[in-house]
């Protein structure tokens, strides 16, 4: 078992092992394990550092430091700059979402064969999500960890009769409620792939460096043989040593969604489709606003979700809670208007939506060689984002919110019952919300066709030998559903078949 961390100038560091992955996060970590697994020497390289749970933040501005990419700054640039989030730690995102799962819909791999011509995939993803859930402990949201607030939201889709089979299954073990995912689940009940896969890769003999962003994939003529960067530090952030990892088998790039298509471009790769096809489900949140006391940090983070919605209008809803600091960004006003409305903070509860988003967009790169993601969501896809407000909206009311915050500029702060056909007609414009892109998809996307996708169906990197990418980048659609548990079994099938 090995552990590389940051190493100073001069101290350059050379191995050499069966498969390099590069990304420790839901794709990367699984695909080390299915590697070690099989007994080949792996190494995991990860860009940002290794974090014990007990050191955690416990603040979204600790997380944004600690935890996030490029400290929560990436934006979309566009008609709004909407933030982009994903984490850079050892675990990658599944250490900061709501480690919610949900197996690939079997349309989507209808979808897949239809319109990319990836066929080959169905039974094996599957499978691997049987054992996936068996290794990361998948349980149902038990009574204890539900509190107020996912509650409340059953109860509003219990009052509007929504049909949804979907159960609501996590990657924890014995969650308790604690409402902490978004900034690390400090207790170890959340299963992210810091928890599980990483460790277990060590044990299996495999090295884990950190604090090691891969500049880029080195090249033997056409067969990919290693990766190289340099060591960064953590705090300070300033660069150390090189560190250069060969690969005599395969490189495996895993470094989502912006960063995977980037080290590609770096590296000197001009395939048509680098880049393309970005897709999201991005998405919002209303809050309801209650007479009694809801506390909605009391009880799983993301408690209660329905996919009834999935395929009409085109979305997800979810409970969501959020920490103080962030519900009060949200919270319009100053002096006197703003303390009272702070005061409601036990009655407020914030339920979202994601949009399965059609809208394409584009991952390119900065001058400084940083990811750039370009993306608008066009008029159809505004329209499932305000039909999606307008859910969430009725189901508040159902559940007995005396008024909801819609949180759109140019609309009333709250909104009563009987206003709320206003959300009806609540504008188009994506400047005059509040979203995030938690979901990402493409930039290396598969395909059959060299033209329109970066992969073939098993993740290998079209024109070139021995590099394959094991992330979301390599997902051609939307899904919407939960995207890890796609992400992790596309990736073990893609490792299975890379041994
Ligand atoms: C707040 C939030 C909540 C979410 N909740 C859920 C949920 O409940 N359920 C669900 O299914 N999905 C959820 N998601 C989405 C899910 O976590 C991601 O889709 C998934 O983790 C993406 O997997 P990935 O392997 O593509 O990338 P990541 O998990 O982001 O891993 C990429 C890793 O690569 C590293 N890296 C980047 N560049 C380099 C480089 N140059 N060199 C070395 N390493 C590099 C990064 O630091 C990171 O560790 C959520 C996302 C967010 C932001
Ligand atoms: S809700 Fe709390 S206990 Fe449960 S997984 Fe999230 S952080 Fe951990």
């Amino acid at each position: 078992m090995s552990h590389v961390s940051f190493r100073e100038k001069g101290q350059d560091f050379e191995a050499s092992f069966d498969f390099v992955v590069v990304g420790s996060g839901a794709g990367g970590a699984a695909a080390a394990a299915t590697l070690a697994r099989a007994g080949r020497s792996v190494a995991l390289v990860e860009a940002g550092a290794w974090r014990d749970p007990d050191d955690y933040p416990h603040s979204a501005y600790g997380g944004l430091r600690d935890l996030t990419d490029a400290w929560g700054s990436q934006v979309t640039m566009g008609r709004a700059l909407w933030p982009v989030v994903q984490a850079r730690t050892v675990g990658g995102t599944t250490v900061i979402n709501s480690a919610i799962c949900v197996r690939t819909p079997s349309d989507i791999f209808r979808q897949w064969e239809a319109e990319h011509g990836i066929s080959d995939l169905e039974a094996a993803v599957l499978k691997k999500q049987d054992q996936l859930e068996r290794d990361l402990s998948v349980e149902e949201v038990q009574p204890n960890a539900l509190g107020r607030a996912n509650l409340l939201a059953i109860k509003g889709e219990a009052a509007l009769g929504w049909a949804d089979p979907h159960p609501m299954l996590r990657y924890t073990r014995g969650c308790d409620g604690g409402g902490m995912c978004l900034q690390g689940c400090s207790t170890r009940k959340k299963q992210s792939t810091n928890i599980v896969f990483v460790p277990e890769v060590l044990r299996l003999g495999g090295t884990l460096v950190t604090c090691a962003p891969v500049d880029r994939v080195l090249f033997e003529g056409t067969k990919a043989v290693g990766v190289t960067g340099r060591f960064l530090h953590p705090e300070r952030r300033s660069k150390g040593a090189t560190f250069t990892l060969r690969a005599t088998k395969a490189v495996v790039i895993a470094a989502s969604v912006t960063h995977s298509p980037v080290i590609l471009m770096r590296s000197g790769l001009k395939l048509p489709a680098l880049g393309k096809y970005f897709r999201a489900h991005p998405g919002t949140g209303v809050f309801g606003v209650y007479d009694e006391p809801v506390d909605m940090n009391i009880g799983a983070t993301q408690g209660w979700a329905s996919t009834a919605f999935r395929q009409t209008p085109g979305l997800k809803l979810e409970t969501l809670a959020i920490p103080p600091e962030l519900v009060a960004s949200r919270l319009s006003g100053g002096g006197v208007q703003l303390m009272e409305r702070l005061a409601q903070y036990r009655h407020i509860t914030m339920w979202c939506h994601a949009v399965r988003a059609e809208t394409a967009g584009r991952v390119t790169r900065s001058l400084f060689g940083n990811p750039v993601v370009h993306y608008t969501l066009d008029r159809p896809d505004m329209e499932r984002f305000r039909a999606g407000m307008v859910l969430l909206a009725r189901q508040h009311f159902a559940a007995g919110a005396r008024a909801v915050i819609p949180g759109i500029a140019g609309m009333p702060y709250e909104l009563s019952p009987d206003q709320v056909g206003l959300l009806d007609d609540a504008p188009l414009d994506p400047q005059k919300y509040i979203a995030i892109l938690s979901h990402l998809f493409g930039g290396c996307v598969m395909g059959k066709d060299a033209q329109t996708s970066v992969t073939d169906g098993n993740g290998r990197v079209h024109g070139v030998q021995h590099l394959v990418i094991a992330d979301a980048s390599v997902i051609p659609t939307n899904l919407g559903v939960n995207p890890q548990h796609t992400i992790m079994g596309l990736a073990q099938v893609f490792a299975e078949r890379l041994v």
